[in-house]
């Protein structure tokens, strides 16, 4: 099926749309994203993600073409005209494509380039690797500083999960001073005892929609939340871990470099989060 897309104001055919080559994105990774999934047809913290949306423009100063109410329906047009019930809607916004290339901002006669697309995932929740966890490896965080800003500057994420595939392994954890930052896609949970443990927030991490939620669903649930800095070998003396992630929600992780963690089977802790986070944010939906 050809998929229909969101570009600059227009519902085209995938295969019509079209982004400038000077488009900043391109040249320079001059450009946020959001990633919301869909269950049921319906969107996951929609309010949340165009929240993060505003405050990534603003840090890097950059216009934001669209309304929340506006970028609401565009994300329920794509859904509807591409039959979504579960999956993804991925939005990038970059600065726009200026006359020629050149390091300066341009000006706000440049227009932002925004372009919204669907990825169907059906059985998105239910996916098999919640049942068995995944694997992870340790590699050195060599992302910039300000990773709390959504850019599109996806390339030491990319080069992780290479890293981790090589190794036999799903995803990589990365470390910074001895601590793990986080997933190259995710944010990373260990649990000790009866305590969730997660790195606070800061410039160094990503702050995640799904782990403001599961933290949130934690704490109602009476579970004790610790948000520190953790380390690799604390992870693998931990009685289980996790990550959480827009399009993975809560995903059990029982190997770090080689080592188990726990039972080496997904734990109790990650189960039941998987289950209240998925269940409320079902019932939250829009
Ligand atoms: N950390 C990083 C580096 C990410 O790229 C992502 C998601 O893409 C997350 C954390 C999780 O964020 P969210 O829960 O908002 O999807």
């Amino acid at each position: 099926m050809t998929r229909t897309v969101y570009v600059n104001g227009e519902y085209l055919p995938e295969g019509e749309a079209k982004v400038s080559i000077f488009d900043r994105g391109f040249l320079f990774a001059d450009g946020v994203y959001e990633v919301t999934s869909v269950l049921g047809g319906k969107l996951i913290d929609f309010a949340g993600h165009a929240k993060r949306l505003e405050r990534s423009l603003n840090e890097l100063d950059m216009r934001n073409p669209i309304s929340s109410d506006d970028l609401l329906e565009v994300h329920r047009e794509l859904v509807r005209a591409n039959e979504i019930t579960d999956g993804m809607i991925y939005l990038q916004i970059t600065r726009g494509a200026a006359a020629d290339r050149d390091f300066a901002f341009p000006g706000d006669d440049v227009e932002p380039t925004i372009v919204l697309f669907t990825q169907s995932k059906p059985g998105l929740a239910d996916s098999p690797a919640a049942k068995v966890g995944i694997k992870v490896i340790s590699i050195a965080d060599e992302r910039w500083g300000r990773r709390d800003i959504k850019t599109v500057q996806l390339l030491y994420p990319s080069m992780g999960k290479m890293m981790a595939k090589a190794a036999g392994c799903d995803d990589a954890w990365m470390v910074e001073d001895g601590a793990v930052t986080e997933g190259t896609s995710n944010n990373a949970y260990i649990v000790k005892g009866d305590t969730i443990i997660t790195r606070h927030l800061g410039n160094e991490i990503l702050h995640g929609i799904t782990r403001a939620a599961v933290l949130r669903f934690a704490r109602e649930a009476q579970m004790k939340v610790e948000e520190r800095a953790f380390t690799i070998d604390e992870a693998m003396g931990a009685d289980e871990a996790f990550i959480t992630s827009a399009s993975t929600f809560v995903m059990p992780v029982v190997e770090v470099d080689g080592t188990a963690i726990g039972t080496g089977k997904p734990g109790p802790v990650a189960a039941r989060l998987r289950e209240i986070y998925l269940e409320e944010s079902r019932k939250a939906a829009v």
